[in-house]
């Protein structure tokens, strides 16, 4: 079974490699294959997160940093395939995983219909002759003792493609690709500028034809002024080259600008994806919109994406159902109760921070001694609502009379029984479930309870 795989993904990748390496034959290739070339099946890929010091000598078991966790998407030939989320979601470890860098904990991905960590185990060489990588900081992948002619080289001779005279062409062809001239070939990086190396590093990934292009955060290491012109050249080759392409970045500008198709990432899971017409005109998961709307307009004064929330939970304890519940501006209230949204929204900050001990008794004690107001009832029962905007009165009394009681509680020590009071009563269903997919049009889908 191993072995025919084996033989069939080798035959394959040559097949592909040698027409495509042939410009003849390179629309044939591409005419041929119909469908999608790469196909993402509930993958995971989790860390065992390396304990301290403290933790070893107390030796408390490692926990596990969801990193990715059950995404499944599939990417057609030509697709420009953005994936975009704040820092931390797992677009990277996603990248690395797809690339062969990195074991999935579970689920697959098929390049050409053959699973992609067999590939690699078997055949690393040929696998790497395929799929390529484009990384963020360019200078890391350049060895400072090559001249730019032989780190272009470099690929052609690892996989032995054609005569020394042929890969020479071969490099003078892809130095002008990438906006540089044959001039500077015989140069070495460190005498280039950021922007050049990122050109350099980019011609030595497509110089093999690719049949997979991944860039994790293509611009991001370089200067504002020459991030535009990168962008710029990795739409022409995109063009040129009808490359297939997963762009990784956590500027949904870069992604807007260069991508038919966009994945949206929140802690290790999909949240939506669709045509990049569809998730900018049309986003329809509450996190999507919730991005779009952080990025600064036309002439503010930081053109760049900003984070959403440095309040981001972590991978390393995800939460239940839902992953965004914990910051959803339109979580869902429970049926039993008539809730504005920004009352619900303030009550559900409320109980989850009961729940996580991020509010306590003693926390409310201290915040009041911080600011020398003295500790009764009426003061305390002030500064809670104040934290968590909670109205004095609620549009349901039924409401109203449940989260007095609970405030009391905690004002009167009782933390735990604060927490009780509320847990089952004030319950989302988002918080309860995982969403599953649902369509929002053909080629567009969310994971949201809402849908
Ligand atoms: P992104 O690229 O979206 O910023 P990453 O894939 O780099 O996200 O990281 C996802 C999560 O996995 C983060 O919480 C990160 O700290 C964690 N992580 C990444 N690499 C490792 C590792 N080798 N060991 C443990 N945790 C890791």
């Amino acid at each position: 079974m191993t072995d025919n795989i084996s033989q069939s993904t080798d035959q394959t990748s040559l097949d592909t490699q040698q027409q495509s390496l042939s410009p003849e034959s390179k629309g044939e290739v591409r005419s041929v294959t119909h469908g999608p070339i790469l196909e993402v099946n509930d993958l995971k890929k989790h860390y065992i997160d390396s304990t301290g010091i403290v933790d070893r000598i107390r030796s408390s078991t490692p926990g596990r940093v969801h990193a990715v966790d059950g995404v499944s998407f599939t990417v057609s030939r030509g697709d420009t395939v953005g994936i975009v989320g704040e820092s931390g979601c797992g677009k990277s470890t996603l990248a690395e995983t797809l690339v062969g860098l990195k074991k999935p904990t579970s689920g697959n991905a098929t390049l050409f219909e053959n699973d992609i960590h067999e590939w690699v185990d078997q055949n690393r060489k040929r696998f790497a002759r395929n799929v390529q990588f484009v990384f963020q900081d360019p200078s890391s992948s350049l060895d400072p003792k090559m001249t730019i002619r032989e780190l272009i080289r470099e690929p052609l001779e690892v996989h032995n493609v054609g005569t020394r005279d042929h890969q020479n062409g071969l490099v003078e062809d892809t130095i002008t690709k990438v906006g540089l001239s044959v001039d500077q070939l015989d140069r070495y990086s460190s005498e280039l500028s950021g922007g050049q190396r990122q050109r350099v590093g980019i011609a030595r990934a497509i110089v093999l034809e690719p049949q997979l292009l991944v860039l994790d955060e293509p611009t991001s290491a370089l200067d504002v002024s020459v991030q535009a012109q990168i962008l710029n050249l990795l739409k022409e080759i995109q063009e040129d080259l009808d490359l297939t392409t997963l762009i990784i970045s956590h500027d949904i500008s870069v992604i807007r600008y260069l991508c038919n198709k966009v994945l949206v990432m929140y802690l290790g899971k999909v949240a939506e994806m669709g045509t990049t017409e569809n998730i900018f005109n049309n986003p329809s998961h509450p996190y999507t919109k919730t991005l779009l709307e952080s990025v600064p307009k036309v002439g503010e004064t930081d053109a760049k994406y900003d984070e959403v929330n440095p309040n981001i939970p972590s991978p390393r304890n995800p939460p239940d159902g839902c992953r965004f519940h914990t910051r959803c501006p339109v979580v869902i209230p429970p049926d039993d109760f008539e809730f504005e949204q920004n009352e619900w929204r303030a009550i559900f900050d409320y109980k989850l921070d009961l729940r996580s001990s991020k509010l306590t008794y003693k926390k409310i004690a201290s915040m009041a001694d911080q600011q020398g107001i003295e500790k009764n009832k009426a003061n305390m029962m002030e500064l809670v609502r104040d934290q968590y905007a909670l109205k004095e009165t609620l549009s349901d009394s039924a409401a109203q009379k449940i989260l007095t009681e609970s405030l009391t509680d905690l004002i009167e020590g009782e933390t735990d029984s604060a927490y009780q009071t509320i847990a089952e009563v004030f319950q989302s269903p988002c918080e309860q479930k995982t969403p599953s997919s649902s369509a929002v049009t053909d080629d567009h889908e969310a994971f949201c309870h809402l849908n």
